[in-house]
C-alpha cells in the first residue's frame, strides 16, 4: 500500500501508539495534541500482559518495563481486609512481566520518544480549527494558522472526541455511570510488590508504579455527578475511605494534600456502529471508553493503534483497512466496556456484586488471545 500521510488528532496513549505503529511502517505521521505537554495526570495507570505484548511488538518492552513497576500477581482482599486470593498473572511474552503499574507521565514519555524515533511529527498545543474530508484527501486548518493535506485522519482525541462529533454528529454523548474515582500517590512501602484490590461497594486498589511510589484509587458512588473545589479534596477522599479495611484507613491518613488528589467522574461510551466515515477513523476512548475496573482502557487504545496500522499496511484502500480494523477490535472492546460496567454497577448496588478475581481471570483469558 502507498505510504499514506496520516493526521493523528490527539497525542494521548492511543494517538502516540498509532504514531509509533504507523511511523515504523513508513507512513508519514503528524500528531496534533491540544495540551502543551503538561496535561497528563500525575498519577499512575495499571496495565496488563496484553499491553506488554503489544508494546513488545513495537520494540518497546524493555523501555516500557524500565519506566514502571512490574508485578506478577494481584492480591484480592475482602472488604474487611482479609486476603481472599492471590491471582498470578501470566506473561504473554517470554522474558517480560505480565502486569505493570506505571506513572502516566512516564508512559507518555516512552510513547512520545518512540513516536519521534519512528519519524512522527508531534505538535503540542495544537488543535484543528477545521477538518474536511474532501473525498481524496483530508484537509485541515490548525490553530497556529497553518494548513495541511493528508490521506487519512485518525481521531484519537479521547472520550469527548471532536472527531467523533465531526463524523457521527448524532452519536450519543458519554454517560456518567454514577461512580467517580479518587486517586493519590503515596510512597511505596518496603516489600510492596503486588497490586492489591479490595472488593466491596467502595472499590479500592493499591498499585505499585515505581520503586518509590504506589497509587491508591477508590471508586465511590457520587450521585448527581458533583463538582468539588480543590480545597477540601483530601478530607473528602479520606471520608470516602472511612468505612474501608483497617489497612486502607491507615494509609488514608497520609492523604493530606488537596492539590495532589485526582478526582474524576467515570463516564462510558461504546459505538457499536461503524468506527469510520470516509477517510476519518476513530480509536481508543473516542469510540469505546469505560470505567477503569479492569484497568484496560489504555490497553484497548494501544491494541487499536497496532491493529489499525497493520490493516492500513495490508489494504490498498483506507476504507477496507478501517473496516477490517473494526472487525478485529469490536468484540474485544465490547467485552472490556461491558465487564467493567458490570463491576461498576455491582459496586453501586445496581446489579450483582462482581467477584474481582473471577472477572480478572476471565479478562486475562480473553485478552491472551491474539489481537
Ligand atoms: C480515572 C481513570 C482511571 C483509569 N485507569 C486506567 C488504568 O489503570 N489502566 C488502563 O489501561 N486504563 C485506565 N483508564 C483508561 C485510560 O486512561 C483511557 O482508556 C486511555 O487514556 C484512552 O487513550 P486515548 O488515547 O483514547 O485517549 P486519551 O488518553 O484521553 O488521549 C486523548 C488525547 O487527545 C487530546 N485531545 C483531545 N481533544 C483534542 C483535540 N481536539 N485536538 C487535539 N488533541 C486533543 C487530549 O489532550 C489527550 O491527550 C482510566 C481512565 C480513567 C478515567
Amino acid at each position: 500500500m502507498k505510504q499514506l500521510r496520516v493526521l493523528v488528532v490527539g497525542g494521548g496513549i492511543g494517538g502516540l501508539t498509532a504514531a509509533i505503529a504507523l511511523g515504523q511502517r513508513g507512513f508519514d505521521v503528524t500528531v496534533i495534541e491540544r495540551s502543551d505537554g503538561n496535561g497528563v495526570e500525575g498519577v499512575g495507570i495499571s496495565q496488563q500482559a496484553n499491553v506488554v505484548r503489544a508494546l513488545g511488538g513495537l520494540g518497546l518492552a524493555e523501555e516500557y518495563v524500565a519506566a514502571g513497576f512490574a508485578y506478577r500477581w494481584t492480591e484480592i482482599y475482602a472488604p474487611g481486609g482479609s486476603l481472599v486470593a492471590r491471582v498470578p498473572v501470566r506473561s504473554l511474552i517470554e522474558g517480560y512481566p505480565a502486569s505493570m503499574g506505571i506513572p502516566r507521565p512516564a508512559l507518555h514519555r516512552v510513547l512520545g520518544q518512540a513516536a519521534r524515533r519512528a519519524g512522527a511529527t508531534i505538535r503540542p498545543g495544537t488543535v484543528a480549527t477545521g477538518i474536511a474530508d474532501a473525498g481524496s484527501a483530508v484537509n485541515a486548518v490548525f490553530s497556529d494558522g497553518t494548513e495541511g493535506s493528508f490521506d487519512i485522519a485518525v481521531g484519537a482525541d479521547g472520550i469527548y472526541s471532536q472527531m467523533r462529533k465531526l463524523i457521527f454528529p448524532r452519536a450519543p454523548d458519554p454517560e456518567f455511570t454514577g461512580q467517580s474515582v479518587w486517586r493519590y500517590n503515596l510512597p511505596r512501602p518496603k516489600g510492596f510488590d503486588a497490586m492489591q484490590v479490595y472488593n466491596g461497594p467502595t472499590g479500592v486498589g493499591l498499585v505499585p508504579m515505581s520503586d518509590e511510589h504506589i497509587y491508591l484509587y477508590a471508586t465511590t458512588p457520587e450521585a448527581g455527578n458533583p463538582v468539588f473545589p480543590t480545597e477540601g479534596l483530601a478530607a473528602r477522599m479520606r471520608e470516602r475511605l472511612a468505612g474501608c479495611a483497617p489497612a486502607i484507613r491507615e494509609i488514608a491518613e497520609r492523604i493530606t494534600e488537596d492539590a495532589k488528589v485526582v478526582y474524576r467522574p467515570l463516564e462510558a461510551i461504546f459505538i457499536s456502529g461503524p468506527w469510520h466515515k470516509g477517510r476519518i477513523v476513530l480509536l481508543g476512548d473516542a469510540i469505546h471508553a469505560t470505567t477503569p475496573h479492569l484497568g484496560q482502557g489504555g490497553g484497548m487504545a494501544i491494541e487499536d493503534a497496532v491493529v489499525l496500522a497493520e490493516e492500513l499496511a495490508r489494504h490498498a484502500e483506507p476504507e477496507d483497512a478501517f473496516t477490517a480494523y473494526r472487525a478485529r477490535r469490536l468484540e474485544r472492546c465490547r467485552f472490556v466496556v461491558e465487564k467493567s460496567l458490570e463491576i461498576c454497577r455491582g459496586q453501586l448496588g445496581l446489579g450483582p456484586l462482581i467477584d474481582n478475581a473471577r472477572a480478572g481471570a476471565e479478562m486475562n483469558a480473553l485478552l491472551a488471545q491474539p489481537i
